[in-house]
């Protein structure tokens, strides 16, 4: 239906510019195409986030004003009107951060090699009899795209801006709150909010003797600032009241802290308390593992896949997991329009060959849709010389 819709609008395009080049009407007919996947992806993509983290929207206006500086009121209105053309200019230094020696869980290049070495081991301890076909090959290309490591989560991840020179239990206060801001927010923003903070000293202590207008300053412009004001505030006077000024150490108690869902406790747990409890599946894990067809039965929810994944994927990989997928997520394998034709996977991944098929099928057709329409066109115009010249 689609492809007969962009036919057609192809066809329409070409009687309309008959001077078009054939290469200048192709890209705009794959730009046009993109701009209405991107416009319905991004829709998906964002219901899906605000499921994930439980963080959804209450009202048209509380919606718009999350992304309102507090102290830009009369911005505020102009925002409402054009929410979508919104760009946050962000300075930050990518390596600001990128401290590896001192972060203690953080992956380094040598386990690269050491898990694309594990992958063609033959001792795996294998959790279930069902097995994603090729998924060992599937992994071991992802880690040979990810050798270089200069996705945003490797030197922007939480445990690489919170402060491993802290006291340990600073630091998995840290790790918990960057975990925190980073739910619908770009590396980027959540590791200059985390700076800020750091700066201003993040602490239990500091944070709670906090305005939340201050607070509010400190970390925006991260998504859904105004709400996680509060809950760092809750959070922090609970672990304060509660933990003796620590995080805890439990999946189900560290769930139970306001704004905190599966996909944060296990990366705590992994990133503050060095213990792999499960996978951490955030939106990049969970769409990667869907479209390579890591699910027995296609999985709506990060929650599924976590379980789903759980059940075969065998222990070892439970740690490196999330970091290669993000990676990959943000650099390959992005939401919108992939990259599968320069991805190692493409011809083991039925998403990535599904996707290569119909761009050439479209492109095909429509080249041959050009080729008839200038035909015609030279056929008519013979006919309008020839009876000129009659
Ligand atoms: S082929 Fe495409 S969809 Fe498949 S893993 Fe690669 S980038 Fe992702």
């Amino acid at each position: 239906m689609f492809q007969h819709h962009l036919i057609s609008l192809a066809s329409k395009t070409i009687r309309s510019t008959s001077t078009m080049s054939a290469s200048k009407y192709f890209s705009d007919t794959i730009l046009t195409r993109s701009r209405v996947l991107s416009r319905r992806d991004v829709k998906g993509e964002s219901h899906q986030k605000e499921k994930e983290t439980g963080l959804t929207r209450t009202s048209t206006s509380s919606n718009q004003t999350d992304s309102v500086n507090p102290s830009t009121s009369s911005l505020a209105s102009k925002i409402n009107r054009k929410r979508s053309h919104i760009k946050i200019k962000v300075e930050y230094n990518k390596d600001e951060f990128n401290d590896s020696d001192c972060v203690p869980n953080h992956v380094k290049k040598e386990d690269v090699k050491e898990l694309k070495s594990d992958l063609k081991h033959e001792n795996i301890t294998q959790n279930s009899d069902w097995e994603p076909n090729m998924w060992r090959d599937q992994l071991q290309n992802i880690v040979v795209m990810r050798k270089d490591r200069n996705a945003p989560v490797d030197t922007m991840g939480c445990d690489v801006i919170s402060d491993c020179r802290a006291s340990p239990e600073v630091y998995r206060y840290q790790v918990l709150l960057s975990l925190m801001l980073s739910s619908q927010t770009k590396d980027q923003i959540t590791s200059a909010a985390m700076k800020k903070l750091r700066e201003h000293g993040c602490t239990i202590e500091n944070i709670l003797s906090t305005s939340d207008k201050v607070l509010g300053e400190l970390i925006y412009p991260v998504g859904f600032w105004r709400r996680k004001v509060e809950y760092i505030k809750k959070t922090s006077e609970i672990l304060k009241t509660q933990y003796n000024g620590d995080i805890p150490s439990t999946i189900e108690t560290i769930c139970k802290l306001p704004g905190v869902g599966p996909k944060m406790a296990y990366l705590v747990m992994k990133c503050a308390w060095n213990q792999i409890e499960g996978i951490g599946v955030d939106t990049h894990v969970h769409r990667i593992s869907n479209r390579l067809g890591w699910m027995k039965k296609t999985t709506k929810q990060p929650e599924d896949t976590r379980k789903a994944l759980q059940d075969w994927l065998p222990r070892e990989y439970w740690s490196d997991i999330n970091h290669l997928m993000v990676g990959f997520g943000q650099q390959t394998c992005l939401p919108v329009n992939p990259k599968c034709s320069i991805c190692l996977n493409k011809d083991i991944c039925p998403y990535g060959k599904s996707q290569l098929r119909y761009s050439k099928k479209i492109k095909q057709k429509i080249k041959t849709e050009i080729k008839s329409e200038i035909k015609t066109e030279v056929k008519d115009e013979i006919k309008t010389e020839v009876k000129e010249e009659i």
